[in-house]
């Protein structure tokens, strides 16, 4: 058995999900787990970056992005098998569109009608003039 731990992603594999094939140059970071094209991981890890504890092995598929104290951004993945959710800061050559699409998404499309907003805030002026 190879000691993954010390060796983390530095090696070159296929993406189960688009198919490209992810190298290490470029990443900007040793531990790139994720493909730069569609953001898609593979469910390996079980408690830590690189443990390869997991059995499960489902597709993680990019659901968000979070931006770390740092100002560092991440990208948060859920497994489509088993629903388990990670997050893993983004590489310098990650598809910048798809990661501005996926930040944006919850934006683009709120669970309310976009009319409730303007609705509160005459409603806050209101009160503002009431003082
Ligand atoms: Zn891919
Ligand atoms: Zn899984």
């Amino acid at each position: 058995m190879r000691n993954y731990r010390n060796t983390p992603c530095e090696e070159t594999f296929t993406c189960k999900s688009c198919g490209a094939l992810v190298t290490p140059e470029g990443a900007g970071t040793r531990h790139r787990n994720h493909c730069p094209q569609c953001l898609s991981s593979v469910h390996l890890d079980e408690e830590e970056p690189g443990d390869r504890a997991s059995a499960c092995g489902g597709v993680m598929e990019p659901i968000g992005v979070w931006v770390r104290k740092n100002g560092e951004w991440a990208v948060i993945h859920r497994c489509r098998l088993c629903g388990a959710l990670d997050s893993n800061r983004v590489a310098a050559d990650d598809n910048p569109v798809l990661l501005m699409s996926i930040a944006v998404k919850p934006l683009a499309m709120p669970p309310f009608p976009l009319g409730r907003l303007e609705i509160n805030q005459n409603i806050s002026k209101e009160n503002m003039h009431a003082d």
